[in-house]
């Protein structure tokens, strides 16, 4: 291994300065290629690292290492820690070299004279014992065949939205083939379960017509072709009877059940003791396999809404929500959000399938979301 100034010259020479992260990324590089026994790692084939956080020391240790994103011998891991694991791809060797939290603590005292922190760490991190600076563990790694260096797959492309995807990034959708971004968008932004339907709550004073509006608004969507479930919110104090006195249910309740299911050959009903009262999560995930939920109330969840305005006044429960997708009523002249009459209920479908919907053929893209980078459980890359 060639010696640290050397090794500092030349990262900072690529990086463009010489700054406390070169210094702090060629030692952790240093020490990393020593633990898994690679002692001039530029040029040798079998070195892979996996970096957590994208900063001035990522620059130095690629420049150590001469591992890159191009060569896919440098894995990014989005986690923000100053941390790298280094893998001999011959031997199964890895190790995980953590910066300790205390080194930034530490410049000041081994570098007292210096005029800045940065200036102090620059130094600093130069003289700290290597044991004093890093934490270094074995770590067990498993690169999946996709990832290494030198992988070549079958090219597909999305059925969404028709670009091409390599090395294996393809995820399967309810039998689809989808590119990551389109997966997330039909998965819904968090993610989480292919089955979540999308929610719009509809919000507004009593008396508005948000349950009429609902009453139109499902006939619209279930003749589009969508799977519409309904929550109605009820505030009243007082428990509200639907399994009434007497029935073979409300016995089984009395009896001291906390839950009780009611299934008959069409229908399926489920009390629930729920004290505080269920939250919208839970229920909407009790409404698994519709595409769209219209909850009634909830004002005050986060979520997509649709307020419904009165006639007789200019009061308003969710105006500048940033969530808020259209209003239904009088015209508010607010030009950032779009205003219905309550008879447009096919121009407001028409919004809905677009921007929460995300209609083949529309941009498909909500109000809320964003364009995200997948989140590291969906790279198949093994971590410690
Ligand atoms: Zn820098
Ligand atoms: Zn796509």
């Amino acid at each position: 291994m060639r010696s640290l100034e050397e090794l500092l010259n030349e990262s900072s020479a690529s990086h463009g300065h010489r700054c406390a992260g070169q210094v702090l990324g060629v030692r952790l590089a240093m020490a990393g290629c020593r633990e898994v026994g690679i002692d001039e790692p530029k040029g040798c084939k079998k070195l892979v690292v996996l970096v957590e956080i994208d900063r001035c020391a990522t620059d130095a240790i690629q420049a150590v290492t001469g591992c890159s994103l191009g060569k896919r011998t440098l894995k990014f891991l989005d986690y923000g820690k100053m941390a790298a694991t280094f893998v001999n791809t011959e031997t199964q060797r890895a190790v995980r070299v953590l910066a300790k939290d205390d080194a930034r603590e530490l410049a000041r005292l081994y570098a007292p004279g210096a005029a800045t922190p940065g200036e102090a760490q620059k130094q600093a991190y130069a003289a700290i014992p290597e044991e004093l600076l890093f934490s270094i563990q074995p770590a067990r790694i498993n690169i999946a065949e996709e990832n290494m260096p030198g992988f070549r797959g079958v090219r597909v492309n999305c059925a969404s939205c028709r670009e091409g995807i390599n090395l294996r990034r393809e995820v399967r959708v309810d039998g689809r083939i989808l590119c990551i971004p389109c997966a997330q968008r039909s998965l819904g932004s968090n993610g989480a379960s292919g089955d979540r339907p999308k929610v719009i709550l509809i919000v507004g004073y009593k008396k508005v017509g948000k349950t009429t509006l609902i009453e139109r608004l499902v006939p619209e969507l279930s003749n589009r072709g969508y799977r519409v479930g309904t929550v109605k919110h009820h505030h009243s104090e007082f428990p509200v009877v639907v399994d009434s006195v007497g029935t073979d249910t409300w016995r089984h309740r009395r009896a001291g059940a906390s839950g009780v299911a009611l299934v008959t050959p069409t229908d399926f009903a489920l009390f629930r003791d729920t004290p505080g009262g269920a939250s919208l999560e839970e229920v909407v995930a009790a409404l698994h396999g519709t595409d769209i939920v219209l909850a009634e109330g909830f004002h005050q969840a986060p979520g997509l809404k649709i307020e419904v305005l009165s006639v007789g006044s200019a009061q308003r429960r969710c105006a500048g929500d940033p969530q808020l997708l259209a209003t239904v009523g009088p015209a508010t002249g607010d030009a950032s959000v779009a205003s219905f009459e309550p008879d447009a209920i096919k121009p407001l479908a028409d919004l809905i399938e677009r921007e929460v919907l995300g209609k083949p053929g529309f941009p498909g893209v909500t109000k809320n979301s964003k364009f995200e980078i997948p989140s590291v459980s969906q790279l198949p890359v093994g971590h410690p």
